[in-house]
């Protein structure tokens, strides 16, 4: 993947380093300023494990549950491997 100019992630943190949701479009409370208020919730992950795949099933269902768009929803999902989370478990 190329850099762009724009925004490197890396260095801006206004996104959840878990799911990578804009923390602008967070409409819950968040505890952290790193995770989102859905990943991150009295006082720790929701999901601790370290799996990626089982993660994104979680979000994605979630994600439909709150009635986000079937494609939307799978396109998030599709994202979450770039969080800075997972960057490590990525292979
Ligand atoms: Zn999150």
């Amino acid at each position: 993947m190329t850099e762009t100019t724009t925004q490197n992630p890396q260095n801006k943190c206004d996104a959840c380093e878990s799911c990578l949701m804009p923390f602008d479009k967070d409409t819950g409370v968040r505890e952290s300023d790193r995770y989102c208020s859905y990943c991150f919730k009295d006082g720790k992950l929701c999901y601790e494990g370290n799996d990626l795949k089982e993660f994104q099933k979680v979000c994605c269902e979630s994600m439909r549950k709150n009635g986000t768009n079937v494609f939307l929803a799978k396109f998030y999902t599709f994202m979450i491997r770039f969080a800075p989370r997972w960057k490590n478990t990525n292979k």
